[in-house]
């Protein structure tokens, strides 16, 4: 409570005032005290005179005058405050007084001490005062020698009075007492005047408190009135300007902020921001999903963080990463790439860490596809090519010289070549439908005719087989918009693999049909068929079910996949079904 500014400047006046007062008192007193003991000495020195005019030129003989003249005047003697009275010779022997049977005895015997020293003085022809003062400093008796002296001015008796400072004593204590009163009425005033004028300065300021503790909880709409134009009003209306700039500046930050998480809630990077001791201080929805982690982790540390979820990184290593470093992090099913970067404040302290994660699957899968892809063609290539040199190798050992055996090896290697230039052809052919170069020959024709036209160019593989192929139109089809040449490359794609894929004496079938805007064509054999394991990935490049036979029988592997390609880009779908060794139906579906 008396730490507050209202209570310091009431205890400051309190001090003042009763400091004030003490001095005033002190001099009063001394004053008054003084005044009071000449008052006294005054009366005493009248007293004296009226007496020594009585008793001067009387002889010592004369004593019992002097004793009478004594008693007399103390009668009239208008000061009570004389107690007693002594008339002394010069050799200090009581000659009259108004003690009873003081006279004939020496003043020192009567007052049991040594003389007064105030009759030394007056022996040399002064008057002298003395007060006496009791163990505790408070006056009590006045010792008076006043010399009577002769018409040669010479001593020739003392009057020594003892006048009682009892009344000096009284109204000294009268004034202290009063002035005691006084003090404490000051001292009251001055706390009730103190603390009104402590509340006036103190006020305004409680009232700036109060709203300065309103504003920290958020609350800036209160404007506090201006009261008055001296400091305390000049503060308050600084107090207002301040509170409107922090309520602007406040309103830009959260817009920005409000801006900021917006960008970063809705993007799709994922970002986490750590300060210096590695807690997490934001982290966005995208990061949220990326790493599996729960929603509520600020404030917890980004090693504990990362170690719940098995990643091995903390803010330590963060600290040592080089700027623009990236690091791949698998998680499951997708490939996430982590960069990291420091924040700075204006002084370019480190403030933190800002990590970002990509979510790069497609990309990684892409790039592994790529890798693989690449790595297929090249085996694709070299077995051929492998073949090939080792055969024309032998015939040029000699072989070649054997009609017989050199047209043989001839025959493999031609089949080779042909082999290396229809896979040759089907990377093209892939490689521009990747690329979106192919130029879409788009013709109308008949399908029927297409479908018949195609089955005629493989008639030698069939018969070769000893294959049946049906065909069978279910309903006529509507002519077709589309590039025919792609689409016979289909159709005879699907055809030699049915073809391929059937042991021999099998059956083919090709059913074609029209319904709800769509062509349908089914190639369907009783041939080896593929496993369940293998069905899913048939239609991707390279890919073959059983690769040496595959091989064996000519197939590259991209036969399938082509098809889709161009049956897709006529807005097409191919699907196919298998029973594994009991045959595959591969049906064609086509807007018309
Ligand atoms: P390939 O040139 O090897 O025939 P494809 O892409 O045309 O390549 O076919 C991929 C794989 O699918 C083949 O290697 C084969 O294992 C399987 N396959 C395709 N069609 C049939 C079918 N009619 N019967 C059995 N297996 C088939």
């Amino acid at each position: 409570m008396f730490k507050s500014i209202q209570w310091k400047i009431v205890i400051i006046y309190f001090l003042l005032v009763f400091l004030a007062m003490v001095i005033v008192g002190a001099i009063i007193i001394t004053q008054m005290e003084q005044y009071l003991q000449d008052n006294l000495v005054e009366t005493l020195d009248k007293e004296a005179q009226i007496l020594s005019v009585q008793i001067r030129g009387i002889s010592i003989v004369g004593a019992p005058d002097i004793q009478r003249i004594i008693e007399r005047w103390y009668e009239v003697s208008l000061s009570p405050q004389i107690r007693e009275v002594y008339v002394l010779n010069t050799e200090r022997l009581v000659i009259g007084s108004n003690v009873q049977g003081a006279n004939e005895s020496y003043i020192a015997d009567i007052l049991g001490a040594d003389p007064p020293t105030v009759l030394h003085s007056s022996l040399t022809g002064r008057k002298e005062t003395e007060v006496l003062r009791n163990e505790g400093g408070q006056m009590y008796i006045m010792d008076y020698a006043f010399p009577v002296k002769n018409n040669t001015e010479q001593v020739e008796k003392i009057i020594y009075m003892r006048a009682g400072m009892a009344g000096v004593v009284a109204t000294l204590d009268k004034a202290k007492n009063i002035l005691t009163s006084a003090t404490l009425l000051a001292l009251v005033i001055t706390v009730i005047l103190g603390s009104l004028l402590a509340r006036s300065i103190t006020g305004p300021i409680k009232e700036v408190t109060s709203k300065a503790e309103k504003m920290a909880e958020g609350d800036f709409d209160h404007r506090l009135e201006v009261k008055s134009t001296d400091e305390i009003g000049q503060l308050t209306q600084m107090f207002n300007y301040l509170t409107q700039k922090l309520k602007t500046t406040l309103g830009e930050i959260a817009n920005e902020k409000g801006k900021m998480e917006s960008i970063l809630s809705y993007m799709t990077d994922g970002v986490i921001a750590v300060n210096v001791d590695g807690e997490v201080i934001h982290i966005n929805p995208a990061a949220i999903r990326f790493l599996g982690i729960k929603d509520n982790i600020q404030g917890t540390r980004l090693g504990d963080m990362f170690a719940g979820i098995g990643i091995d990184l903390d803010i330590k290593q963060i600290k040592k990463r080089k700027p623009n470093q990236e690091s791949i992090i698998p998680r499951g099913d997708t490939v996430l790439r982590m960069e990291t970067a420091a924040f700075k404040s204006e002084h370019r302290k480190v403030l933190g860490y800002i990590l970002v994660f990509q979510d790069i699957t497609e990309q990684h899968r892409l790039e592994t596809m790529r890798r693989e892809y690449v790595a297929n063609v090249s085996h694709e290539l070299r077995t051929p090519l492998t073949t090939i040199r080792s055969y024309v190798e032998t015939l040029l050992e000699g072989v070649i010289d054997q009609r017989e055996l050199a047209t043989e090896f001839l025959s493999v290697v031609n089949s080779e070549a042909e082999r290396m230039t229809r896979l040759v052809k089907d990377l093209l052919l892939l490689s521009k439908l990747d690329h979106q170069q192919t130029q879409w020959n788009k013709t109308r024709f008949d399908l029927e005719n297409m479908i018949d036209e195609t089955v005629r160019k493989l008639d030698i593989p069939i018969k070769q087989k000893g294959h049946t192929l049906i065909i069978e139109k279910i309903t006529t089809l509507p002519p077709f918009d589309g590039d025919k040449d792609k689409i016979e490359q289909v159709i005879l794609n699907i055809l030699s693999n049915a073809i391929k894929y059937t042991p021999d004496n099998g059956r083919i079938e090709v059913i074609t049909g029209y319904s709800a805007g769509k062509v349908s064509i089914a190639v369907r054999d009783n041939g080896i068929g593929i496993p369940e394991v293998d069905m899913s990935r048939v239609f991707e490049r390279f890919y073959r079910v059983d690769k040496s036979r595959a091989r064996e029988l000519g197939g590259t592997g991209l036969g399938l996949s082509i098809a889709r390609q161009i049956i897709e880009a006529h807005g097409g779908e191919i699907n196919i079904n298998s029973q594994h060794g009991e045959g595959t139906t591969v049906t064609i579906l086509l807007p018309a």
